[in-house]
């Protein structure tokens, strides 16, 4: 008998959608795309044709109007087979998020129908001095020509080498701003250095994006001037659940191949899958990735229950509790499933032992992802970070 393992957590026909994209447009191509550190355009562009890649905008948009529920099963699945194919999602989703959510009229007309139908997008928060901290940043904005003009240098920017849009931060004199800068944008330019090319998530080099006078309308402008950490920490919250749903797939590809090599490889004169010594790591492995899925699930539809608390004014109670559960669920996710993503790789590569180390097995690529997962997008310190502010203030504060 055989058990399907991973049962959707999303209505049933969604899901083979969903399988049959991946199957079809991004596993073919998944060991290709880590080896030579290249942007997966074909896996986007066919994952944007069947609607995947925008399926959270509102239809309106040329999106599917789906909640985070559904979301976390497309990046969960296309991570089982290429975590920087879902990597690529991420960005697109996050640029996306911050037009849907806090853009104008004609930023959200302009673009989230070419994001819907596959524009390639960037979201650039880090600099060289500010990665975990963006509350100060050198990249600057100041108005000039009835718009505004951009000079600085954002780091490590995921998909910048195939990016047609950028979502950035920068300063001005009220403080932290969003903006959509075209990558077509005269001034503004990519930096391909050997230190852009990182372990895991190579989905192209992190490259350094400078702009030198980048002048851009103030349509492009996102959200209120000197409000974008909050911007930002918005669309983190949400990126966050979908990154653990990102831990979630490669843990159950890890678990998969371990399992099937366990199951196919004798020793002696007994498969290793009866070695009780290899069958508790594997039902460790197999409680652990439960967890992951369940908590990552659980957050997606707290989010969606949540609804969009960022639109309350700022003095009302509900929007900081609203707030607080939203960071508390996504950070708890995000840590939690990366964490599982790691461990499950390890576990892999010792269930297969030599066979588990071979550069032409996907041990190597999944324990690679999953700990550059451990860092990006909020490391598992500043996590850690939220939920202790979290546990602060449901104890109204210390003392
Ligand atoms: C593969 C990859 C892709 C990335 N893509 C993007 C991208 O597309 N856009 C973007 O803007 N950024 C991107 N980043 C940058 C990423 O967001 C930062 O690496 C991350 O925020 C951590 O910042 P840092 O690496 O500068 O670490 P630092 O801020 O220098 O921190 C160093 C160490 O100290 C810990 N630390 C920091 N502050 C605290 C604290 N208060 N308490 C306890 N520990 C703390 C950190 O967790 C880390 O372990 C990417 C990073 C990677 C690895």
């Amino acid at each position: 008998m055989t058990i399907a393992l991973w049962a959707p957590r999303v209505d049933p026909a969604f899901a083979a959608v969903i399988d049959a994209a991946v199957a079809a447009a991004v596993a073919p191509d998944a060991e290709r795309i880590d080896r030579e550190d290249v942007y997966p355009l074909a896996a986007v562009q066919a994952l944007a044709r069947a609607g995947l890649t925008a399926a959270g905008f509102p239809i309106e948009d040329g999106g599917g109007g789906r909640p985070l529920r559904d979301l976390v099963a497309v990046f969960e699945a296309v991570a089982a087979a290429s975590a920087a194919t879902a990597t690529s999602l991420v960005t697109i989703f996050q640029a996306g998020a911050a037009i849907q959510l806090f853009g104008g009229e004609a930023l959200r007309r302009r673009y989230l129908p070419r994001i819907a139908a596959g524009l390639v997008c960037s979201f650039a928060m880090t600099e060289a001095r500010g990665g975990s901290d963006v509350r100060h940043l050198d990249t600057r904005a100041r108005r000039g020509d009835g718009g505004w003009v951009i000079d600085g240098r954002k780091a490590f920017v995921t998909s910048a080498s195939a990016a047609e849009l950028f979502v950035l931060l920068a300063q001005t004199d009220a403080g932290v701003t969003a903006f959509a800068v075209p990558a077509d944008a005269p001034g503004l330019a990519l930096a391909v250095t050997p230190a852009t090319r990182t372990i895991g998530l190579r989905n192209g080099p992190h490259v350094d994006l400078t702009l030198d006078g980048v002048r851009i309308p103030d349509d492009h402008r996102i959200g209120e001037d000197g409000h974008g950490v909050r911007a930002a920490a918005t669309v983190l919250d949400h990126s966050r659940v979908l990154v653990a749903a990102i831990g979630c797939g490669i843990a159950r590809a890890a678990f998969d191949g371990a399992l099937a090599f366990a199951d196919h490889r004798v020793v002696g004169d007994r498969h290793v899958i009866e070695l009780q010594g290899i069958q508790w790591y594997l039902a460790e492995l197999l409680a652990e990735i439960d967890a992951a899925r369940l908590l990552t699930y659980e957050a997606a539809s707290h989010l969606d229950a949540a609804g969009p608390t960022h639109h309350l004014p700022r003095e009302a109670p509900a929007r900081r509790a609203g707030l607080l559960d939203i960071q508390r669920w996504s950070a708890s996710a995000k840590l939690v499933a990366t964490r599982t993503a790691v461990h499950a790789a390890l576990q892999a590569i010792q269930i297969c032992g030599v066979r588990g180390c071979l550069e032409t097995a996907p041990f190597g690529r999944y324990l690679r992802d999953a700990k550059t997962y451990e860092i990006a997008g909020g490391s598992s310190e500043v996590l850690k970070n939220t939920l202790g502010d979290y546990l602060v203030a449901a104890v109204d504060g210390p003392g």
